[in-house]
């Protein structure tokens, strides 16, 4: 069968957790659907089929394998290639896809929103459909909601109605959507919105949830340019980013991105700059041509981690060298690109992801740019709304890479082990290296740039099963692995805990500079090479009082943040000589002052700045900053971002309780709510039995005072690692525990909640007993129902 038209009609009820709904879907239905269609779907109910302006047609679920057959056969005038319309009612419950999420106790932003998620096969539970993403179709969706409410779904607003009985809106499409990317949200939302040329750009998120939107927007706008440069323009009418809660990473749902709301909010941090770019770069592969089965989902999953990158590149090396971001893939041996064996489910390994962008990022440099690009567009034209598969998106690159590489293509989507490097001794005192690929993974050479302190260079191409020997052959050679950063990191090549040590630190001390001439070759390299060379440590000639300019001339924000990192680390070694120490203070102090805070600490916040608490005093640096988390006002003049930043430094017991624990209780972000509450945690997981009191306290404090389960799960986490000894101690926590239970609706972390609440009553049976009285007649999940009736099962 092919489907045409999906028209949904209907309500999500509340009450029930149901959406409550007719599907009319016009198809044709092929020489095999002539007298028994069978459609795809897992809804809870479907209550009547019919011909549309006809009588009901006879129909079965086959609930196991999702199957609903409906016998066709009376249809007056069936033919294979007459179109019919098809009115299915039924009622769809909440599930994984159809994501009822209340307003929630304790939430900064408490007000409900539904939203679906349906990629890979997850449409089945919210719409009897054809499930595969081949079949496109033209979509519109027609729901009801409260009057305060709005939804957005895929296409043109075509009616937007307030009445009596609360507000419609219709959403439309005029061109085809794969099954998967149809999707709807609705709830109490708040519109960010600008105009990229006549294209309207917008960020819908919870009323209330605060964010850098205006960041966020920019990033969009400057994101949706690029690739209307590099491939073709935007395809769709409209462009959003929609905010949701309880949902972690994106979906590129058709013109209308879903994303998570604590990881897309903080455009500054390159891991939300990412996923924000990734489902951008989906519009154009996975919407604008999709994929024929999901045996082919790393066409579109590995062009849109390319693109991501791509999208990153002024931030990741400002150099404009060229490079091709190899470094940020990940790849891992066993999870091939191409996979038949696993569950469409079970593909999203790394495989269809980082490996395949490196595969492409090969391609990209055997065929040139224009090649690249030129090649993508043309797949672009020829199969706008459409699908494509593997051996036809390889095909479309045979002419430009050859035959030989085009072969190896070919083999590299099936390719299981990853190539790796065997390092020996080499009798020049360097290192012997023989690349390995016993499966064909690698399309395009590993390549070693040698640079001499003249600027004049030197290559070497390392060939499978011969061993090469990589050593500087004169004064100051400098070693650039990969020089166009074609593959990923040389981590994923060699094996590290079978190789003796010293080879790996003996192959990477060669591109580590050791002169100031080798450092100023080192800031010609491009962003990515400093980032990769950083990693292993500050290069010895560089000096406090040459710092601030070295980190100037670095080309990307993480190489930045790097090095920063690596300077706090060698400046707080205590073998340093204190003058020494003392300068590295006095040229890292004003380089982590703020605010304006430096974009380099927001770029990436996770790394361990840590040793930096010990070279400057960031009790002093950024008091500022702390007595402002304790004092409020909620929201704070912190951005999320910063306080990932500050998130990195030990301070007293009573900073961090007072600080971080009023922006746990207070902050008008949940994203900051939930970061101060997992750095309240990991500072219990480290502290002493003396100062449990003061943690159980705050931990029983989030307990009882909210069930979003971001910040339930970090306080329960507490309570059990900071319980006492006696269940009289522990009287405070207990209650918290039973307030939960009591008040909260009946959340996945009942049956949690009792476990902790039993441990807590430390073998008191007069504790336990009066916790269990306590709970007579509230409504619980089943699980912990369970528990309560028989605790020893935690
Ligand atoms: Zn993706």
């Amino acid at each position: 069968i092919d489907v045409q038209r999906y028209a949904v009609t209907g309500e999500f009820d509340w009450s029930r957790g149901r959406l409550v709904a007719t599907v009319a879907m016009t198809l044709l239905p092929g020489d095999d659907g002539l007298r028994s269609l069978r459609l795809d779907s897992a809804v809870a109910e479907v209550k009547a089929v019919r011909l549309a302006g006809g009588a009901d047609l006879p129909y079965a679920v086959d609930a196991e394998p999702g199957a609903l057959r409906i016998d066709v056969s009376r249809v007056p005038g069936i033919a294979a290639d007459q179109a019919i319309t098809l009115e299915i009612d039924y009622e769809a419950a909440e599930s994984e896809a159809l994501r009822a999420i209340p307003a929630r106790w304790g939430d900064p932003a408490a007000s409900r929103v539904v939203y679906t998620i349906s990629e890979p096969l997850n449409a089945a539970l919210w719409m009897p459909c054809h499930n595969t993403p081949e079949d496109r179709a033209v979509f519109s969706i027609d729901l009801a909601m409260d009057a305060h409410e709005t939804m957005i779904a895929n296409g043109m607003l075509v009616s937007d109605e307030q009445g009596a009985s609360g507000r419609r809106m219709k959403y439309a499409t005029d061109y085809t959507v794969p099954i998967y990317l149809m999707a709807f949200a609705i709830g109490d939302f708040e519109v960010e919105g600008t105009m990229k040329g006549s294209l309207p750009v917008s960020v819908w998120h919870r009323r209330g949830v605060p964010g850098d939107y205006g960041r966020l927007l920019d990033e969009v706008v400057r994101s949706i340019g690029l690739f209307e440069e590099l491939l073709v323009p935007y395809p769709f009418e409209k462009y959003a980013v929609v905010l949701v809660p309880e949902f972690g990473g994106g979906i590129e749902n058709l013109g209308i991105s879903f994303q998570g709301e604590l990881g897309s909010t903080a455009p500054t941090i390159s891991e939300d700059l990412k996923l924000t770019i990734h489902e951008i770069g989906h519009q154009w592969f996975g919407d604008l041509v999709t994929v024929e089965s999901w045996d082919d989902l790393w066409i579109k999953e590995g062009m849109a981690t390319l693109l991501a990158s791509e999208g990153a590149r002024v931030y990741l090396d400002e150099s404009g060298e060229g490079t091709l971001n190899g470094d940020s893939f990940s790849a891992g041996s066993h999870n091939p690109i191409v996979d038949p064996d696993r569950a469409p489910a079970d593909k999203y390994t790394s495989g269809p992801y980082g490996r395949a962008a490196w595969l492409l990022t090969q391609i990209r440099s055997l065929v040139g740019e224009g090649a690249f690009w030129g090649t993508l567009r043309d797949i672009l034209d020829d199969h706008r709304f459409g699908a494509i598969g593997t051996d036809e998106f390889l095909d479309a690159f045979a002419g430009p890479l050859g035959p030989d590489a085009a072969a190896r293509a070919r083999r590299a989507v099936r390719a299981s082990a990853l190539p790796h490097l065997d390092l020996g001794r080499s009798p020049s005192g360097g290192v012997l290296v023989t690349l390995r690929d016993p499966d064909g993974a690698l399309v395009a050479p590993i390549d070693l740039l040698w640079i001499a302190d003249d600027g004049t260079t030197r290559s070497q191409v390392l060939e499978v099963d011969q061993g090469v020997d990589v050593a500087p052959q004169r004064e100051g050679e400098l070693l650039i692995l990969d020089p166009l950063d074609r593959h990923v990191s040389w981590h994923h090549l060699v094996d590290f805990s079978e190789r003796p040590e010293d080879l790996p630190a003996r192959l990477s001390s060669f591109r580590v500079p050791t002169s100031p001439s080798q450092v100023a070759r080192l800031l010609e390299a491009g962003g990515v090479h400093q980032t990769a060379v950083l990693g292993a440590g500050l290069p010895e000639p560089v000096t406090p009082d040459a710092f601030a300019a070295f980190l100037a001339g670095l080309d990307a924000e993480d190489a930045k943040a790097m090095a920063v990192w690596v300077a706090c680390i060698r400046a707080a070694d205590p073998a340093l000589d204190p003058a020494l120490r003392a300068a590295w203070s006095r040229a890292l102090a004003p380089l982590l002052a703020g605010p304006p805070y430096a974009r380099w600490t927001e770029f990436t916040p996770w790394l361990e700045y840590g040793a930096c608490g010990e070279v400057v005093d960031v009790l002093a640096l950024y008091a500022d900053e702390w007595s402002a988390l304790a004092a409020g006002p909620p929201a704070g003049d912190v951005s999320d971002a910063h306080l990932r930043f500050l998130y990195n430094f030990d301070l007293p017991l009573e900073t961090v309780l007072s600080s971080w624990g009023n922006v746990a209780r207070h902050s008008s972000s949940l994203r900051a709510r939930s970061l101060a509450t997992t750095r309240i945690r990991t500072e219990a997981d480290r502290a002493p039995p003396e100062d449990f009191p003061a943690f159980r306290a705050f931990f029983s404090e989030i307990v009882a005072s909210t069930e979003v389960p971001d910040l339930l799960s970090e306080a329960l986490t507490g309570l059990s690692r900071t319980m006492a000894p006696t269940a009289a101690e522990n009287a405070e926590a207990l209650a918290a525990l039973s307030h939960q239970l009591r008040t909260a609706s009946t959340t996945p972390f009942d049956g949690w909640v009792v476990c902790v609440a039993f441990a807590l009553t430390q073998g008191d049976a007069a504790a336990w007993s009066e916790l269990v009285g306590g709970l007579d007649g509230v409504e619980l999940s089943a699980e912990a129902v369970e528990m309560l009736a028989n605790p020893s099962r935690c």
